[in-house]
């Protein structure tokens, strides 16, 4: 199917409230998880969406972040350009946004043509208000590659006493945690050649914010209080603030970046902390040519920008200090929504540990994507840090979207879809007289209450409170039904009953409108079963007089209007359910990948197998004869012992060209010996200190006269041309089966 041409791009317009809504731009190498989801593109997303559903002419602005050291080094790692890698995950990031229902304006990339334009014409401008200077560093430079190195493309021993770890990266030892300067380490050696760099002297350019604070102080000191800026991120200013602003390098010696065009600066690019915010212009520009008319013009646009709290001063100090710097009249962020941390069950989520539930994982589940909004929203870690249980996960979906959302609109809408003699045959009934009706009044008014509530709690970016009050009218309407006991006044009191019903209605379909900011597919299917269309039917705005009717909500549905076919709208999530998801969400996303992996790939290995006999552990009872026909029941997956291991050491087989010999950890007490054909696919230094997955009750072999007590499994790609590491740099536990 092909998908209709796009809207024409929004630009600003006269007399409207233009707002430009951000969300901090993923960094594109990795899968984003539910922390960063709900940290920004989720909650920027409510915020757009309920822009729009007001009436206000609003875009929302993301894409990936793409330059930069940590591309490049996974470039290497992956064995391919930057740009590839950054091609292969943005469209992951784009899947995963689409998928939760996230609503761009434009979702665009760093690494676009634009980004180069907007970055280098302000560079010009800041080189001519006399805002940057020169200044020498000390960098390792590696003679064979020509480059400055990298703090992670450098590998030494760790200077820390006591530690000595071989393969200490240029920022940390793995081993001991240390941060390390890469000059520290002891005999570095370039990651890519092996070749030792030297020290070099390197020039750069810095801005220098120490001469633009006046002006950067004036404008924190004003808008935030204007844009009534959160607590944490006038903490988190003030705090860079206080420790004195410095001069802030702007440039990098490294190739995937913007070039900054500079005849003595031409071989290097801008830092990431530079072009980053940048590209929200960037990215508006490869919206609309017409960028400018949302960049530049303070006084019409109102700049909303959401991020979590480890970006606050990239915003309100760095950010702001550029623009500033150009001398230009700029849009500078009016607010700015700042998210704390989302932990996961008893840790913390963590991109680099894979720790926790990723963006591709929660489609995996088969909750719907409503449910994790609502779930991640009515957790939004707003002051303090927030905690991702699936218990709780299930106690919000089973007791507040099934039993309160989902039961007071069923409830409703099936009564009314019941033939004449039980219900109003799909027909909202008319109800002349409501003021008659004591209950249905003081419905009306407590409805009218929580929209008053809903929309200054959103107005201010207190999505959470949002939500909660919207929710509240639920509740509310529930108990109504209930003290209404409309099932009997259907015959005793028909007049009032139609009321009742009416006024039911009315609130199921402003449910459906306050809601959609946070759960938009839920409102569609509302409006659905309503027999009313999202494109024309969803809208909340003042002038329309829709705001006035939420004190009338018998209003909102006129009598005559026939509504489509009622179905339950959330299902219950179940104990087991919940206690498989937690299995399986166990441990890091990559140890979960390479298990799967693995176990597909002794699959393989199980059908060759067919007459190698698989230990059972010392409890083996003894073999007999019948060894054949018995093998092909034993090797199934299940009994296979699959476990992490650590290669603690590899040399090459004495007897043997194409094998080598391994003691890999597999948690036990000592080491095993493993004798592997892996020498054509992998050289003898990358087998060192690998972490490895290990089929462990295989009966020992010997192999060219050495026994062999286990199997590696590696990784083969789909026609086994290439063996692939699983690249787990992280610290999965070993003997993990
Ligand atoms: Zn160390
Ligand atoms: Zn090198």
């Amino acid at each position: 199917m092909a998908s209709p041409p796009p809207p024409p791009p929004k630009l600003p317009i006269p007399g409207r409230r233009n707002i430009l809504i951000t969300s901090a731009l993923p960094y594109v190498n990795n899968v984003p998880h539910l922390g960063n989801i709900i940290g920004c593109v989720l909650s920027a997303d409510v915020f757009a969406r309920y822009c729009r559903l007001r009436g206000y002419n609003a875009i929302y602005i993301c894409g990936t972040d793409e330059y930069g050291t940590a591309t490049e080094t996974k470039a290497l790692e992956e064995k391919c350009s930057p740009k590839e890698i950054c091609d292969k995950y943005h469209v992951i990031h784009d899947e995963v946004y689409k998928w939760f229902d996230i609503k761009f304006d434009k979702f665009g990339r760093t690494s676009a043509p634009e980004q180069t334009e907007v970055c280098q014409a302000i560079f010009h401008k800041l080189m001519e208000s006399k805002w940057l200077t020169e200044n020498t560093m000390q960098q390792l430079y590696c003679d064979t590659c020509e480059r400055f190195l990298a703090d992670r493309l450098v590998e030494g021993k760790c200077p820390t006493e006591g530690c000595n770890y071989e393969a200490a990266r240029g920022d940390q030892c793995e081993n001991c945690s240390k941060l390390l300067n890469p000059t520290e380490l002891i005999d570095p050696k370039c990651k890519v050649c092996k070749n030792a760099p030297r020290i070099r002297d390197t020039d750069h350019l810095f801005l220098e914010l120490p001469l633009l604070s006046d002006k950067l102080v004036n404008y924190i000191n004003n808008t935030s209080v204007a844009g009534m800026w959160s607590q944490n991120a006038i903490q988190a200013t003030n705090a860079w603030l206080k420790e004195g602003l410095k001069q802030r390098c702007i440039t990098r010696d490294l190739k995937w970046g913007v070039p900054v065009p500079h005849e003595k600066y031409k071989d290097k690019v801008f830092y990431v902390w530079f072009d980053a915010p940048i590209g929200y212009i960037s990215i508006t520009a490869s919206y609309t040519p017409d960028w400018e008319k949302w960049w530049k013009d303070p006084d019409n646009v109102e700049l909303f920008q959401f991020m979590g709290k480890d970006n606050v001063p990239f915003h309100t100090v760095m950010f702001p200090s550029t623009l500033l710097g150009t001398g230009e009249n700029w849009t500078m962020m009016k607010t700015i929504s700042v998210t704390e941390y989302l932990n996961y069950e008893a840790g913390k989520f963590s991109k680099s540990h894979g720790i926790g539930v990723f963006g591709n994982d929660a489609k995996t589940t088969n909750i719907p994507s409503e449910v994790w909004r609502y779930y991640l929203l009515m957790n939004r870690p707003e002051v303090s840090d927030t905690l991702f249980t699936w218990a709780d996960l299930q106690a919000k979906l089973n007791s507040e979207l099934l039993n309160n959302l989902g039961n007071f609109i069923n409830r409703v809408l099936s009564f009314v879809a019941k033939p004449a003699g039980g219900g109003y045959d799909s027909i909202i009934p008319d109800a002349p007289n409501v003021e008659s009706h004591p209950l249905t009044n003081a419905l009306a008014e407590k409805t009218n209450k929580w929209v008053e509530q809903y929309l200054e709690a959103m107005e201010k970016v207190k999505l959470k409170q949002g939500l909660k009050s919207a929710m509240a009218i639920s509740s509310d309407g529930n108990a109504y039904l209930q003290e209404s006991q409309f099932w009997r006044l259907y015959k005793e009191d028909p007049a009032t009953c139609a009321i009742v019903m009416k006024t039911s209605v009315g609130v199921v379909y402003l449910l459906a409108c306050l809601l959609e900011p946070f759960m938009p597919s839920f409102s569609r299917e509302v409006l659905h079963q309503l027999n009313m269309s999202p494109d024309e039917d969803l809208s909340f705005c003042d002038d329309k007089g829709e705001t006035a009717k939420a004190k009338r909500p018998w209003d909102f549905i006129s009598a005559g209007h026939k509504i489509g076919k009622p179905v339950p709208l959330f299902k219950e999530l179940k104990d087991e359910q919940v206690e498989a998801f937690r299995i399986k969400f166990a441990g890091s996303q990559a140890e979960r990948i390479l298990k799967e992996q693995a176990e597909a790939e002794a699959k393989k290995v199980a059908e060759k197998l067919k007459g190698t006999k698989l230990s059972e552990g010392s409890s083996k009872k003894k073999q007999s004869g019948g060894l054949k026909s018995k093998t092909a029941e034993e090797v199934s997956v299940a009994k296979l012992d699959i476990r992490v291991g650590l290669i603690r050491k590899a040399e090459k087989h004495p007897d043997a060209d194409s094998l080598y010999v391994e003691e890999i950890d597999v948690g036990e007490e000592a080491p095993r010996t493993v004798v592997s054909g892996l020498v054509k696919f992998i050289p003898l230094e990358e087998m060192q200190n690998r972490k490895v997955c290990v089929l462990c009750n295989l009966k020992p072999v010997a192999m060219r006269g050495i026994k062999s007590h286990a199997m590696v499994l590696a990784a083969s790609n789909e026609d086994h041309t290439k063996l692939s590491w699983l690249s787990l740099q992280n610290p999965l536990l070993l003997g993990r089966g």
